[in-house]
């Protein structure tokens, strides 16, 4: 080895359980945290410097890093959290890293924007649009500066006049050219810019959280508040503490894309947008608020789960909005949930954590109870408006007539808000037509050829779909077991079946269809709330998509189709999941003042969970759940993993998932279930078996899955073995 060289680790951003060691000139300077380039195979790859010694590798076969990237170090903190998740969920460290490398394009520093700043002479030939050009590229502001430098659509639009206009100018040299920093992302928020006048409980609040924000450090609180307590204007003074403290801050919400209400009413607020941070934008707009992230120039972030892994430079505060919210859970290479990596990072990062709900998860209210969060309730929506007044409505003493799904209660209830011109909800987690299609001859059954899963119909498409694999066919008119003709049947509905008998039982009704597959994307579904906001629809049906947040004011009634979807799977968290929808989901009603109604279509019911949001006495409910929860040793009172076993052929499947069983150490506190064929027996080709482990809070689960792991047979062919740690789904 020469002497202008050292040895580093490097963690790079693939599923390797170590750094690797490369050789870096020392004029690199290279520290931990640093961003660099690095062979990998025939590749170049954006990998981390990272912390501790690098292995003994014979210096021949030692590789050179490319280069330094001038870019803002990863930070410590967040080094550790790469550790410290990698550790809880079994993951190789580098698995993780990859998801905080997302943005390879912002590792360079931003292009410096071009602008042409006037030079005169004036042209020749001069227009009166030229002279509009000329005479704004030449105005002083400030006589100590040069006039000011201008982007080409920046000058053609202040001026009125098209770019054309501008480019004939530049050509005939009137202009020089240079070159001024990128602007920023968003503009910087103004904690003074509006406050609002909270209520009494709201102040109580908004000083617990004042209190928290003065004494900077680690700290969870849980905001318990009802639909349309407030809770967003009471997080809304944490985060102005923040911005104060000069520190920035992370809001964490469960389905970004659909928040514009959110954005505007932060800019609202404080002056101007966050930085938005989710899959649906555009890579140059993502490249730009990384960078900015990682300067410090993006001061407020509202982002997906995804902006969990944002290299902020100084995080002051983390809030997890709908923490109960069970897309905060991802199940794809590094399973981990969101909320509880939050607290997780705010640990570390020694700053406060706000975890928001109106119907938290058992697992917060525990931590709550216990001391370990603390615990701010808003008890009363604001302004006076009342919560809905909650009935079931007992679907097998008032059924719905032959062939429609609608109760004569719930469709009577429609009528009169529509007399009234008040808003309705129609609620159902169904997307498509018909859930299942049946030949009515011999009884065929349309299922999906790579999943457990019946083929939803979407009519409006013509087509079959499969919700887990994607596989579309289009609706024949044949069956293709028997050949009959024209006797298929759909059974049961979909969102666009009501739409249908809406439709009909209300010719005049303005209706709106809402679910996350209409076509448009985004931007249509932003369209359509809006559209709903400004009261421009009568009747709204739609999936869990306008459960979440939504503020609709003058929504007065919601109708629940199917309240039983969902009781009656194996799911522990079963009755707790459908309590939060349907309490988040009659919620939408009546936020705006005035009397609302809830209606939930229920053939059960007297079951608990109907019981509690109909009787409105939902504290009793919770109670017992956590009671139960305690006495079966379910989470937070006992701890789960699970171990899923997959492969493209049935028989391997199965044999790998019993030698991998048989492996299992032995633990007084720690039972282990299965292998069983998974509910969703085969997802995208796969055949899926699952063992569930259960331990007692006190044990060490990882390091038992970890020697657990270390016994196990090694994988072989396409075999697949996934550990799940707090799994949220058991399908
Ligand atoms: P939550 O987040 O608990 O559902 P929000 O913060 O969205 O509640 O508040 C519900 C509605 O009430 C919003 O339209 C909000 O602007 C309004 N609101 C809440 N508190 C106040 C207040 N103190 N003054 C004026 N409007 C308020
Ligand atoms: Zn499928």
């Amino acid at each position: 080895m020469t002497k202008n060289a050292s040895i580093v680790p490097i963690l790079l951003p693939i599923p390797a359980e170590r750094a690797y060691s490369y050789r870096a000139d020392v004029d690199l300077q290279l520290r931990p945290g640093d961003i660099v380039q690095v062979p990998l195979g025939p590749r170049q790859v954006a990998a981390v410097v990272w912390d501790g010694e690098s292995d003994n590798v014979d210096a021949k076969k030692l590789r050179d890093v490319t280069r330094k990237f001038n870019c803002p170090p990863i930070r410590p903190e967040l080094r550790k959290f790469i550790e410290w998740i990698a550790q809880y969920t079994l993951s190789p460290p580098g698995q993780v890293l990859r998801m905080i490398l997302r943005v390879p394009a912002a590792f360079d520093p931003e292009k410096p924007t071009e602008a042409w700043r006037y030079k005169g002479p004036p042209p020749e030939r001069m227009t009166a649009a030229r002279k509009r050009v000329i005479e704004l590229a030449t105005e002083i502001l400030d006589a100590d500066a040069p006039p000011m430098a201008w982007t080409r659509p920046g000058l053609a639009h202040a001026a009125g006049v098209s770019t054309s206009v501008v480019n004939g100018l530049i050509k005939l040299d009137v202009f020089e050219q240079v070159m001024i920093p990128a602007p920023p992302a968003v503009e910087s928020p103004d904690p003074e810019h509006s406050g609002t006048k909270l209520n009494p409980e709201q102040v109580e609040a908004a000083d617990q959280l004042h209190t928290i924000m003065g004494e900077n450090k680690f700290n969870a609180a849980l905001l318990d508040g009802v639909t349309g307590s407030g809770k967003t204007e009471v997080y809304f003074e944490a985060i102005a503490d923040a911005i104060r403290q000069n520190r920035q801050v992370l809001i964490m919400l469960p389905e970004i894309a659909l928040t514009t209400t959110f954005l505007e009413r932060f800019e609202q607020r404080f002056g101007a947008l966050p930085g938005e941070w989710h899959s649906g934008m555009n890579p140059k707009r993502r490249e730009k608020i990384w960078r900015q992230i990682a300067s410090g120039d993006v001061q407020v972030v509202a982002g997906a789960r995804s902006s969990l892994f944002l290299p902020f430079k100084d995080l002051g505060l983390i809030i997890v909005d709908e923490e109960h919210d069970s897309a905060y859970k991802q199940e794809d290479r590094v399973f981990y949930n969101a909320r509880d990596m939050a607290v997780v990072r705010a640990s570390i990062n020694n700053i406060p954590v706000i975890l928001a709900s109106a119907t938290p998860s058992i697992e917060s209210r525990v931590n709550a109870e216990r001391g370990r969060y603390k615990h701010i309730i808003l008890s009363a929506r604001h302004g006076g408006a009342v919560l809905p007044e909650l009935h079931a409505i007992d679907m097998r003493k008032n059924p719905p007539p032959r062939g429609s799904f609608l109760s004569p209660v719930l469709t009577k209830a429609m009528a009169r808000n529509l007399e009234r011109g008040e808003q309705s909800l129609l609620f159902l987690n169904r997307r498509g037509y018909a859930p299942l299609t049946l030949c009515r001859v011999c009884g065929h059954r349309f299922q999906c050829k790579n999943c457990t899963a019946w083929l939803v119909e979407h009519r409006f498409r013509g087509t079959l779909q499969c919700h887990h694999c994607g596989h579309s066919e289009r609706q024949p008119e044949s069956c293709p077991s028997c050949g009959t003709l024209d006797h298929l049947v759909a059974c049961g509905p979909g969102i666009e079946r009501l739409a249908e008998e809406t439709d009909k039982l209300f010719p005049d009704a303005r209706i709106i269809l809402l679910s996350s597959d209409m076509m448009g994307g985004v931007t249509r579904l932003r369209l359509e709330l809006e559209t709903i906001a400004k009261g421009e629809a009568d009747i709204v049906i739609g999936t869990q998509l306008v459960a979440k947040g939504h503020n609709f004011p003058l929504m007065t009634l919601v109708g629940v189709v199917d309240a039983d979807i969902g009781l009656n799977n194996a799911d522990p968290r079963a009755a707790e999941r459908t309590f939060q929808l349907l309490s988040q989901v009659t919620g939408r009603a009546g936020r705006a003042g005035g009397k609302s109604l809830g209606l939930l279509q229920t053939y059960q019911p007297d079951h608990p969970v109907i019981k509690a949001i109909a009787s409105g006495d939902s504290d009793a409910f919770i109670a017992r759940e956590i009671i139960a929860r305690e006495q079966a040793g379910l989470p937070p009172f006992g701890r789960l993993a699970g171990i899923i076993i997959s492969g493209t052929d049935r028989r391997e499947a199965e044999n790998h998932a019993r030698a991998y069983r048989n492996a299992a150490p032995n633990h007084p506190e720690i039972m282990v279930l299965g292998p069983a064929e998974a509910p969703m027996a085969l997802v995208r080709s796969r055949f899926r078996f699952r063992i569930l482990v259960q331990a007692s809070r006190q044990t060490d689960l990882q390091e038992f899955l970890r020697q657990w792991t270390a016994r196990a047979p090694k994988t072989r062919g396409n075999i697949r073995v996934q550990i799940d740690i707090d799994p949220q789904s058991f399908l």
